[in-house]
């Protein structure tokens, strides 16, 4: 094959903005896009409240530097402070570009883009297409690729980041229709995989495939992770599936409400009430259930979130995707009745290191988006800041590997490394493993979620840990029956739990050392945040014996100095 300038593996909203973004710098690129799911499936299209951006259109006295704030403050201070400045900077920015290009906005009656109040904001700041903000941007991106004729491969399944330890040479895939393994060499590299909470499997509001498969593979070709140990549990996840009703709910006046019949976050957050941070708010519902306020039912103990009150006309009007989502998946119309509610691993803050143009170490190899930890959200991401991260930084690493790419050789792939993988593959059809990949993959998500979930001890880490290396090692005896090469889903599920083996062992060992409570971070046995030995980064690197290896990295400060973080 002949190599691309750039390769970007990821279509949702990271990748499409880059390979848009890196045309736009230079029309003559020769740019491919990767993608295990058909473009417009990837998880962006799930994300339903909105995007952020200081357009001060509702509140005329919102400013960059006050998102700036809200930011990092909901990052419990563990965010770069240059990366988070230009998140936000560039904000107004992006958002106009998508709506120029078509993007579908809410308005307000002067027909400026709409702005609905979102957690640990102190503005009203989020831009919303309804409740279906990720679909209409995602929509819009894929137009636009279309149209500047970027070659899509949809149906190609990430295997292996390549490199010479100097540059980047490409990626190894599969092709998901035919079951062939190819080499994709290339100048440059961008990976926009997107995040890893479906590893918590009995409840996340994720995507089947957000596997963090791209994170992997580059813990895997040796670059560095970060912060992994920061999952964001998002307190409203429907109480059977896990399914996601957005903050948005919340912002246009939602209540959360206990079996008492108490709006209970006035305990937890007097002034913000049910639009404090996110971590907040779900340790906020545990603490309620644990001490008996909260409903039960077959599925599980669950809260009230009560929207009666904000009226029919409203929430089929602004919030139509939540209803229907409670009507199909609870049986419960929100216009009646209260929806049934707890929390759901929501939002991976951890990621593959990269600087704010999305570069790697290793030269000609970006990240960007959700897979990425550049790191704007630090402990705990806010509402809202993650469609934007993928606008921002898709537009970076499109951008900078475009550039970099008219300066680089084309990579060249060895065939050992394609030999390597095939191998791995056929290895996993042998008679004499017995492990199944259903049972696997249950008992990882089970243990992450008893043993790595919203409240953490030294003693549940420890046996998250040992469970996490006890099912790495029955891995080896994984068995795939499924011996045909088109379209083999057991294959590519086995691969995926691969990836989240690797990663959940990243998330217990970090959460294990970091012997503090910080942002989604919080270890019962260590409750206060601890800036002395605790205000660093995790770094994560993968030695040659697959071996996972916790080090750090300090945090970049600005003009924002550390404060005590209440709402
Ligand atoms: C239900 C839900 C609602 C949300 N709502 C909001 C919101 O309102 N506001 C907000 O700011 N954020 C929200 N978020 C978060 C936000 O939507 C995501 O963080 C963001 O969309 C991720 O975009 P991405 O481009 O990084 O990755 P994704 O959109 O997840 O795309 C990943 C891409 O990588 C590809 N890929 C993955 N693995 C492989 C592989 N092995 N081989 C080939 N291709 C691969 C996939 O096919 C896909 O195209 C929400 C998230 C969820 C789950």
């Amino acid at each position: 094959m002949k190599p691309y300038d750039i390769i970007i593996v990821g279509a949702g909203g990271a990748g499409m903005y880059a390979a848009m973004e890196a045309l736009q710098t230079n029309p003559g690129l020769n740019i491919a896009v990767v993608s295990k799911v058909y473009p417009t499936r990837s998880h962006t299209s799930a994300a339903q409240g909105g995007v952020n951006a200081a357009l001060a259109n509702r509140h005329k006295d919102d400013t960059v530097e006050l998102h700036i704030f809200d930011t990092i403050k909901g990052s419990d201070y563990l965010a770069d402070q240059d990366a988070a400045t230009l998140l936000c900077e560039m904000a107004p920015y992006v958002v106009r570009e998508m709506e120029n290009l078509g993007a579908p906005f809410s308005r307000l009656e002067d027909g400026t883009i709409a702005q609905r109040p979102f957690g640990g904001a102190q503005k009203y700041r989020c831009c919303y297409c309804a409740d279906r903000t990720g679909h209409t941007l995602l929509q819009t991106l894929f137009e636009q690729c279309m149209r500047k004729g970027v070659k899509f491969f949809s149906e190609y399944y990430l295997l292996s980041i390549e490199h010479d330890g100097k540059t980047a040479q490409g990626i190894v895939v599969m092709n998901m229709q035919t079951g062939k393994i190819e080499a994709m060499p290339a100048k440059t590299v961008i990976i926009a995989t997107g995040g890893y909470a479906k590893m918590y499997w009995q409840k996340s509001s994720n995507a089947a495939g957000s596997t963090g498969d791209g994170i992997a593979a580059a813990l895997r070709a040796g670059l560095a992770l970060e912060d992994m140990e920061f999952v964001q549990f998002h307190p409203t996840g429907l109480r059977k599936s896990g399914l996601l009703i957005s903050e948005g709910a919340r912002g246009e006046g939602g209540y959360l409400v206990n079996n008492k019949g108490e709006r209970f976050m006035s305990r937890y957050a007097p002034e913000k009430m049910e639009l404090g941070p996110r971590d907040l708010v779900s340790r906020s519902i545990e603490i309620e259930i644990n001490e008996g306020r909260g409903f039960d039912s077959d599925a599980g103990q669950y809260m009230h979130l009560d929207l009666r009150h904000l009226g029919g006309a409203l929430i089929k009007e602004r919030l139509p995707q939540i209803r229907q989502l409670a009507i199909d998946f609870e049986g419960v119309d929100p216009i009646d009745e209260p929806i049934p509610i707890r929390p759901t691993a929501h939002y991976s803050m951890g990621g593959i290191d990269a600087d704010i143009n999305g570069a790697t170490a290793i030269p000609g190899i970006y990240a960007a988006g959700e897979c990425s930890c550049i790191s704007v959200h630090g402990a705990n991401r806010l509402g809202g800041n993650s469609l934007l991260e993928v606008l921002v930084f898709g537009k970076q690493a499109g951008h900078h590997a475009a550039v970099t790419a008219s300066s680089l050789n084309p990579g060249a792939i060895s065939t050992a490394s394609v030999e390597k993988i095939q191998k791995e593959i056929e290895g996993y059809s042998h008679h004499d493993r017995t492990e199944r990949y259903s049972d696997l993959r249950e008992d990882l998500g089970k243990t992450l979620g008893a043993n790595a979930g919203i409240y953490r001890t030294r003693k549940k880490l420890e046996k998250g840990v040992a469970d996490i290396m006890e099912i790495k090692e029955r891995f080896k005896k994984v068995h795939v029956k499924d011996a045909s090469a088109v379209f083999n889903t057991n294959l590519f599920q086995v691969f995926e739990l691969k990836n989240m083996i690797h990663l959940a062992e990243t998330v217990a060992r970090g959460a294990l050392a970091r012997e503090e409570s910080r942002g989604s971070h919080s270890r019962e046995d260590f409750p206060t945040r601890d800036d002395k030995k605790w205000h660093k980064h995790s770094i994560f690197h993968m030695n040659e014996a697959g071996e996972v290896i916790v080090s750090d990295k300090p945090v970049t400060m600005g003009k924002h100095e550390l404060q005590e973080r209440t709402y």
